[in-house]
């Protein structure tokens, strides 16, 4: 009797859970009882885990709605392009161009559909990396020839302040494309005549990287949603773009189990910074 009464509480617990758990109403909460037990503590956590499984619900919806509108346009234009060729008279030199407009709109769908791909791919872990120690001042140097053109066409200085033997643990393919995305951005919204710092320092176990510039900055409203899946900021739409470099930034970065933040001030430029394993110490 004494054990029945005991269980009381976990008996209301389950038959509150049942009805939320079969109709899938993830609003929905359990009310708390302030017993000061563990019986309390244990209907906190479930409502913690309630909250946490809504959140990543509402993200995914979100994701599936930039997702769908972002298809919608470039296969608008691809269906309407081969409409207007069929329905015209024929004529070899019009379809050619239909059909190179065609590829061009497609192959942006096919674009953002791979980069989405390997977005989930790499958050899924299911992309294996190929670990290795990668010497910073190389990748930077590298990300820095990629750049060199766009960077003066804008005449934007990027300067390197990186000391020789400097590595971190990683897949160097993965860090170049993390530190591409991160260059890319800090040229394209940026002012003509600006900088680019690029800058890397021991800290312990960990290398820390930052990507500083002298851009237009990120709107405080903006710097919660800039790493999810398809989003731009208002600022940015002049410019060209899918809205997924960060995602891959920041699901490349976690995957190495390093860690990246942000700083930014409207007009005052923006700094993004990485910390990564310090490679150094595998090898002493
Ligand atoms: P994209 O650049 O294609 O729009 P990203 O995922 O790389 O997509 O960036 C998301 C948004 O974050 C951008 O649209 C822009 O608003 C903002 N952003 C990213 N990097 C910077 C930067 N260095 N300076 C200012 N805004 C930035």
């Amino acid at each position: 009797m004494l054990a029945g009464q005991a269980l009381r509480p976990v008996r209301v617990l389950i038959s509150e859970l049942g009805p939320i758990i079969d109709t899938g109403q993830i609003k929905a909460r359990v009310p708390v009882r302030q017993t000061g037990d563990e019986f309390e503590e244990l209907t906190i956590r479930f409502n913690q885990a309630l909250e946490k499984i809504e959140s990543l619900i509402e993200g995914m919806r979100a994701s599936l709605d930039n997702v769908a509108h972002d298809l919608r346009t470039p296969m608008t234009r691809l269906r309407g392009v081969a409409e207007m060729a069929l329905q015209s008279e024929p004529n070899i030199e019009s379809s050619r161009e239909a059909l190179s407009d065609c590829l061009e709109e497609s192959s942006q769908v096919l674009q953002l559909l791979n980069m989405l791909m390997d977005i989930s791919e790499v958050e899924a872990g299911s992309v294996k990396l190929d670990l290795q120690q990668v010497d910073i001042l190389g990748l930077m140097n590298q990300v820095h020839e990629l750049y060199r053109y766009v960077a003066e066409d804008k005449n934007i200085a990027v300067r390197i302040d990186i000391e020789e033997g400097i590595c971190v643990l990683g897949d160097r393919n993965r860090l170049l494309q993390v530190m591409a995305n991160l260059l890319d951005n800090a040229l394209k919204y940026n002012r003509d005549g600006g900088t680019v710092d690029l800058a890397a320092a021991r800290n312990g176990n960990q290398v820390v990287i930052q990507v500083t510039d002298t851009g237009i900055g990120i709107a405080p409203e903006d710097l919660a949603n800039i790493w999810d899946r398809l989003y731009r900021g208002d600022k940015s739409r002049s410019q060209r773009g899918l809205g997924l470099g960060l995602s891959l930034v920041r699901a490349v970065v976690r995957a190495h189990k390093g860690t990246i933040e942000v700083f930014s001030e409207q007009s005052g430029g923006t700094r993004f910074v990485i910390s990564l394993e310090n490679a150094e110490r595998h090898t002493s």
